[in-house]
């Protein structure tokens, strides 16, 4: 099955498997199907992030949001959500992870404490990470209705990435793009030098 490929794109992307990961995966399947989209078509899709956990990165593979293409857009706000457009038809999905704390056994949760703590050892390190291939299996085993939901949206989709004009910090002599340069007393800073400028 070619999912079990795609699966493997994730983990050698991210380096580990993990619950988020396979949470993430699972959001980036749901959403390229209701949206019948192509994942390999550059640009089509615009993704934006509510967290910037494990799970992205199965998002950027699978949709082909990434930074540097500026389709991935990371809203800070600590959610389990992820909205995914499509370009050329304006349709939207928004999937909100649902809590998978049932793929969750008590001694996994106790040993990521531990492990996540800074107090594992090596021993600790090596049994979560084959807990979190069982955990990841279960979550990518798991019938949609109990990992996410899938809600049909609209949203405003940022325009294509854009390439500006440079200009040169009369601080620390770096090139910074126009639209995030500041002018402090009649000089152009980059946003370090004005905020060090400010702080004095
Ligand atoms: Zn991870
Ligand atoms: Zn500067």
């Amino acid at each position: 099955m070619c999912q079990v490929s795609d699966w493997e794109r994730v983990v050698e992307f991210h380096g580990h498997v993990c619950l988020g990961l396979a949470m993430g995966y699972r959001a980036a399947l749901a959403a390229l199907r209701v949206l019948e989209a192509d994942p390999a078509a550059d640009e089509e899709l615009v993704a934006i992030v509510e967290n910037d956990a494990c799970g992205v990165d199965a998002l950027q593979v699978l949709t082909g949001c990434t930074f540097g293409k500026g389709n991935l857009i990371f809203r800070d706000w600590g959610k389990p959500v992820y909205t995914i457009g499509r370009r050329d038809n304006g349709k939207a999905v928004r999937v909100v992870m649902k809590d998978t704390s049932w793929a969750v056994d008590e001694e996994f949760a106790a040993l990521r404490r531990k492990v996540f703590g800074g107090e594992g050892t090596p021993e600790d390190r090596r049994r979560l990470q084959a807990r979190q291939l069982e955990v990841a299996e279960r979550i990518l085993n798991a019938p949609e209705e109990d990992v996410c939901t899938v809600q049909e949206t609209t949203i405003s989709l940022p325009p294509r990435a854009r390439i500006y004009p440079s200009v040169t910090c009369a601080c620390c002599g770096e090139r910074v793009m126009e639209p995030r340069a500041r002018i402090e007393e009649g000089k152009t800073l980059c946003i370090p030098c004005s905020e060090r400028h400010r702080g004095r």
